[in-house]
């Protein structure tokens, strides 16, 4: 294993200053780096994009285990330190400076299947999660997301039906992945703490369900949530057919959609098709 410099050195070496701005709050206790590592499974020999490596924690971790790390960072005074840690590694990382919002990631990766693991800025995290989870082509070019969130953010990516947590963002989350929280990380793990408590969440895609269109689910969750507290006869009533599909499968009109299961979301825009 390579003997590297510890991560607080390679900071004030390189003055990386957490920037609030940029959503910065690193890890550096490389033994929970590992084990996020390892989240995935074995990563010898896999593709993984990470997004904004800052100062390298997760990054070193990553190429540790075997990955071909791909990682995309925005801060330019990162780069000195991941070029010393690329050094280290031979031939195991690329790092594009660039926002990982504007950058198509499958292009970048040029095609091959790949893993994704990112301590994700706050703020970039959301964003970047639905652009992964969206669109009609499944299954998707990742194998696995597994991704740092705000602990609320993580709560309402798994959460169940009926609870507060259960949204738009559970059932993007749920349709044709499995979404589970992997881990909890305390707000004192990082540098600086931020005010709230984390969670790594860890995806992987399923089967894509028939003749379903991820457009209509999306419309439908959009009308559903977007008034949840009414009952689905008054929220799905500007959805061309929706009321008819409700009454076809048998889903109780007075319902609201909190009560919905993703199940029960899927089988309605199957009925609604395109
Ligand atoms: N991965 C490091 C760690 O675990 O210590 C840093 C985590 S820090 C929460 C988030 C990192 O993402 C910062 O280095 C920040 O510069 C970078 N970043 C913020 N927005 C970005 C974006 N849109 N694209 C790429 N990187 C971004």
């Amino acid at each position: 294993m390579a003997e590297l410099p510890p991560l607080r050195e390679v900071i004030a070496r390189h003055g990386l200053s957490a920037s609030k701005a940029l959503g910065q709050n690193f890890l550096l206790d490389e033994q929970l780096l590992a084990r996020i590592a390892a989240i995935p499974g074995d990563l010898a020999g896999a593709r993984v994009l990470e997004i904004g490596p800052g100062p390298g924690g997760l990054t070193r971790a990553l190429l540790r285990a075997g990955a071909q790390v791909t990682a995309i960072e925005m801060d330019r005074r990162c780069l000195p330190a991941l070029a010393e840690l690329g050094e280290r590694f031979p031939g195991q990382l690329t790092v594009i400076e660039g926002d990982a919002l504007k950058l198509d990631h499958a292009a970048l990766m040029q095609g091959q299947p790949f893993h994704v693991l990112s301590n994700l800025p706050y703020n970039v995290g959301t964003a970047l999660l639905v652009g992964w989870l969206s669109g009609e082509a499944w299954p998707p070019p990742w194998r696995s997301l597994t991704l740092m969130f705000q602990r609320e953010v993580a709560e309402r990516i798994v959460a169940a039906p009926g609870s507060p947590a259960y949204g738009r963002l559970a059932v993007l989350a749920q349709w044709r992945s499995a979404a589970r929280i992997a881990m909890k990380v305390h707000r004192s793990a990082f540098t600086p703490p931020p005010k709230v408590m984390s969670a790594v969440v860890h995806l992987v895609p399923g089967a894509m369900p028939e003749g379903v269109s991820a457009a209509t689910l999306e419309r439908l969750t959009e009308a559903a949530f977007g008034q949840r507290r009414k009952m689905l006869r008054q929220s799905l009533k500007g959805v061309p057919g929706a009321l008819e599909a409700l009454a076809a499968l048998g889903i109780d009109k007075t319902r609201r959609a909190e009560t919905v299961s993703v199940a029960e979301f899927v089988a309605l825009a199957r009925a609604l098709g395109r």
